[in-house]
């Protein structure tokens, strides 16, 4: 992935709205509104979700799998047994059983916490918005990783902050760009809040933070005052039941976002931040000025879940199940695509992350694939600053092999057709060729 400019404006700061004439109350948004825009993603959910389109764009896990019958008996039992306790207001920092639980399943990526530090959310994309929230004041640089998860991204626009990406390479996070990027903004008297960073089978980059750069990493940012943010939803979906080493478990001040939408049910809204004594109070605040507590009832289902059934033979499911999309989809690229493409082979976790050669824009192409049936997720929509235009996600974890295999096969057609007008027109402003749907402009998953 080439490197971008570490300094390069991302997230501009909204002009001041100077209307002609007074606006109507209800046009009066506050200023930080105006970094909230609509996901490249979740635009495109309504056109992808057609039958006839076979959508590599969403990041859906796949629930096939999951026993709904015994679930379906357990939500029964809770209404039945616990009723009174189930549908009621509860803590808002979580029930202190799933706490505890919490506490287990990350000891398997080398964790050890306090329940007392768990500060349950409504899905780890809460956990990042409350953390952005009491972290950043408008206009804080906030480094992450170039792409990111389209999700944090919004978090930071939503509170004003700077997005500074730093590149990966095929081993995640580049230690050396990241020390560039924090000698160029201390020489501007910058210290970033934090540093966002989704260790484990990135999304939507698909790389894992090699082990050895991790202490460096770490050590880098503790050296500058520099907080770090572990967004780990897909840590226990190694395709060979591979684990790697928390950050957090390496260093206590790290603050740890984990949630159960990947190896459980996303429906269920049910994630977490492991957070230093020091913050959680001001967290807990943020989140019950969100939400008062969070759902009793799908905490303490997912507590019943974690205690009375094989979820760890579940997550095996379920990474079985990855894999071999993963090897469909791998397959049909290598069979399919033309020359001048690069892509990561991931060992873990749902997402294929394709470099177009030069030329093809595949924001603009979108539609095009779309009038295709076959729509995927544009690279702009994982940078905060329009780069990303020659990358594109393909997620493998929604659909069968047969249809990724599908797939991918019209995908190539479409990249085809694109490569065609590149070499008959070169690279710049091209002429309209074909009409297709608009160009939806990404989903958060
Ligand atoms: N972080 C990353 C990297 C993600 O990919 C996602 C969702 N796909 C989330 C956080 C949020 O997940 P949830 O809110 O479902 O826990």
């Amino acid at each position: 992935m080439p490197a971008p400019d570490p300094l390069r404006p991302a997230n501009p700061g909204p002009e001041p709205a100077r209307p002609a004439r007074p606006a109507r109350p209800v046009e009066r948004f506050a200023a930080r509104t105006a970094g909230m825009t609509a996901s490249e993603i979740r635009a495109l959910f309504a056109v992808a979700s057609r039958p006839e389109v076979v959508s590599l764009a969403g990041g859906m896990p796949n629930l096939a799998a999951l026993p709904l019958d015994s679930l379906a008996a357990e939500v029964a039992d809770l209404v039945a047994r616990e009723g009174q306790v189930a549908l009621q207001y509860a803590s808002a920092q979580g029930v202190p059983a799933l706490r505890e639980q919490i506490c287990e399943v990350m000891a398997l990526e080398g964790i050890r916490a306090d329940p007392n530090d768990v500060v349950v959310t409504v899905g780890s994309q809460m956990a990042l918005d409350l953390v952005t929230r009491i972290f950043c004041d408008p206009g804080d640089v906030v480094l992450a990783e170039g792409p990111s998860y389209v999700g944090a991204l919004g978090s930071f626009a939503a509170y004003q902050a700077q997005v500074v990406h730093v590149a990966m390479d095929e081993h995640g996070l580049v230690p050396g760009l990241l020390r560039e990027a924090l000698r160029a903004l201390a020489a501007r008297g910058v210290t970033p809040t934090f540093l966002s960073t989704i260790p484990n089978f990135h999304n939507p980059a698909g790389v894992t933070l090699a082990v050895s750069r991790r202490r460096e990493i770490l050590d880098m940012c503790a050296e500058q005052g520099v907080g770090v943010v572990e967004d780990n939803p897909y840590g226990l979906l190694g395709f060979t039941g591979q684990t790697y080493p928390a950050l957090r478990s390496m260093e206590p001040d790290v603050i740890y976002l984990g949630s159960f939408s990947k190896i459980f049910a996303s429906g269920l809204r049910v994630g977490w931040a492991l957070v230093p004594p020091a913050v959680r109070d001001r967290l807990v605040l943020a989140a019950e000025s969100a939400t008062l507590c969070p759902p009793t009832f799908t905490q303490l289902l997912v507590s019943r879940y974690l205690a009375a059934h094989d979820w760890r033979s579940q997550v095996k499911t379920f990474t079985e199940a990855y894999r071999e999309r993963r090897d469909a989809m791998i397959a049909a690229l290598e069979a399919y695509l033309p020359t001048g493409f690069t892509w990561n082979i991931p060992d873990g976790g749902f997402y294929v992350w394709v470099t177009v050669p030069e030329g093809v824009d595949t924001k603009a192409m979108l539609p095009r694939a779309v009038t295709a049936r076959v729509a995927y997720a544009s690279g702009t929509g994982f940078y905060a600053d329009g780069f990303g235009s020659r990358q594109l996600r393909l997620s493998y974890c929604y659909p069968t092999p047969e249809r990724i295999t599908e797939g991918v096969r019209r995908l190539a057609g479409v990249l085809e057709a694109e490569l065609d007008v590149v070499r008959t027109f070169g690279s710049g402003p091209r002429p309209q060729l074909r009409r297709g749907p608009q160009a939806p402009s990404p989903d958060t998953t």
